[in-house]
C-alpha cells in the first residue's frame, strides 16, 4: 500500500487498483500524444477514439464476447440503466423481476413506471438471506424479459449460476461483482454494472447488450436514454465522462495483464471472501453472518457482532486500525466488509486478523 492509504471497505466508491491511480496519476497533466490532460481533449479525437476502443475491447475479451454483444457506456449509473432498460424493453408491457433484496427492488420500482411488472420470486419475507433455485421461480409466458440482481451489495448474496429462464431474455444488473469472475455473456441479453464498485469512478454505468434486442426500441426515447442510439453512435451521442472511460479503460487492462483474466480474479476474490468467512465460522457465534451459506456473496461480507454497541466499537476500532468503511448500509445496520476486485488479499488478512482479536478480547 502506498503512504497514506488505508483499507477501504466501502460499498462504493470504492478501492481502485494502486497501479491504476498511479498511471492515472503519471498521465494527469500530459497524456502521451495529446499534449494535455484526458479532460482537456476532445471525445472526438484520435487520442480519445483510442481510449475508447481499448476500454472496449479489453471488456470484450475479459467476458470473451462474441461480435453480437455491444458495450456501452451510459450516463447516470446503475439507477439510470433501471430506468432506461424499462423505457426501451417493459414499455408498456410485462416483465418478471427476482427480488432478492434492496436493489432487485429498486429496480422494480422503477419499472413499475413502465409497465407491468411480476414477481418472479421474493426473498422478502426471509430477510433476503439467499438466492432463489431455479426451479422457485414463477417465469411468466408474456415476460418480455426477467430480470435480476447477481450481487445485493446490500444483503451481501451473491448468484454462482445464471437463473434459468427458459427462451426469456436474461436482464442483469451485475453493478457490484461485474467482471469478478468469468460468465458465460450468451446467456445474457443485457447486463450492466454502475462502474464504481469493480470497474472505475461512479455516476457511468457500463452496459453489453445483445444486439438483436435493438430493433425492438420504441421511437421517440430521450436520445441518451434510447439503446439502439448509444450503440449506433459507439456512446458518443453527447459527450461522454471521458475521465471515467479512461479509467475504467485502466481497470480492465489490469484486470487482463496484471491480474491474468477473470478465471484469476476469481481465485483471488474466492480466497479473500474465505478468509473472512471463515472468521465469522469459527468465532463461536460471535460474528453472525447475514446470508445463507450457499449464497454468500464474494463482494459484501454482511455480519453482525452480539449487539449494536459492539458494532459501533468495531467499525470505529477498525478505522483506527486503517480497516475503514465497515459499517453496514443504512437501511439494514451491522457490519459489512466490500472487498471488490482492488482490495488485495492483505486487506482481507488484516481484517481478518483484526475480527479475531476484537472477538477475542470482547466475546
Ligand atoms: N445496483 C446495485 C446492485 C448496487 O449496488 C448499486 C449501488 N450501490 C446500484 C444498483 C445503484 O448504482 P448507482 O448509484 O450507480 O446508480
Amino acid at each position: 500500500m502506498l503512504k497514506g492509504r488505508v483499507f477501504n471497505f466501502s460499498a462504493g466508491p470504492s478501492m481502485l487498483p494502486e497501479p491504476v491511480l498511479l498511471k492515472a496519476q503519471e498521465e494527469l497533466l500530459v497524456y502521451p500524444g495529446a499534449g494535455a490532460s484526458i479532460m482537456e481533449i476532445s471525445h472526438r479525437s484520435k487520442v480519445f477514439d483510442e481510449i475508447l476502443e481499448n476500454a472496449k475491447n479489453s471488456i470484450k475479451k475479459l467476458l470473451n464476447m462474441p461480435d453480437s454483444y455491444k458495450v456501452i457506456f451510459t450516463p447516470g449509473g446503475a439507477t439510470m440503466q433501471f430506468s432506461m432498460l424499462a423505457m426501451n424493453f417493459l414499455n408498456g408491457g410485462s416483465a418478471d423481476y427476482i427480488n432478492t433484496g434492496s436493489w432487485a427492488s429498486k429496480a422494480m420500482g422503477e419499472a413499475k413506471k413502465h409497465g407491468n411488472v411480476r414477481e418472479a420470486w421474493s426473498g422478502k419475507a426471509e430477510n433476503y438471506v439467499r438466492i432463489p433455485k431455479s426451479s422457485e421461480l414463477n417465469i411468466s409466458a408474456d415476460s418480455k424479459y426477467v430480470h435480476f440482481t447477481s450481487n445485493e451489495t446490500i444483503q451481501g448474496i451473491e448468484y454462482f449460476s445464471e437463473p434459468e429462464v427458459g427462451d426469456k431474455p436474461l436482464f442483469c444488473d451485475a453493478s457490484s461483482d461485474f467482471l469478478s469472475r468469468p460468465i458465460d455473456i450468451t446467456k445474457y441479453a443485457l447486463i450492466y454494472a454502475g462502474a464504481q464498485k469493480n470497474v472505475g469512478p461512479s455516476g457511468i454505468a457500463v452496459v453489453v447488450i445483445r444486439e438483436d434486442l435493438l430493433p425492438l426500441v420504441p421511437e421517440k426515447l430521450p436520445s441518451l436514454l434510447d439503446y439502439r442510439l448509444m450503440v449506433e453512435n459507439n456512446s458518443l451521442y453527447n459527450t461522454p465522462s471521458t475521465w471515467s472511460i479512461y479509467i475504467i479503460g485502466l481497470v480492465v487492462k489490469w484486470l487482463l495483464e496484471s491480474i491474468g483474466g477473470l478465471e484469476k480474479m476469481e481465485e483471488i476474490n474466492k480466497k479473500k471472501a474465505d478468509t473472512l468467512y471463515k472468521v465469522i465460522d469459527n468465532s463461536n457465534g460471535f460474528y453472525r453472518g447475514h446470508a445463507q451459506k450457499e449464497s454468500r456473496s464474494r463482494m459484501n461480507i454482511t455480519f453482525r457482532l452480539p449487539d449494536e454497541n459492539l458494532e459501533k466499537e468495531f467499525i470505529s476500532k477498525a478505522t483506527e486500525a486503517d480497516l475503514h468503511g465497515l459499517k453496514g448500509h443504512r437501511s439494514v445496520g451491522g457490519c459489512r466488509a466490500s472487498i471488490y476486485n482492488a482490495m488485495p488479499y492483505e486487506g482481507c488478512a488484516a481484517l481478518a486478523q483484526f475480527m479475531e482479536d476484537f472477538a477475542q478480547s470482547h466475546g
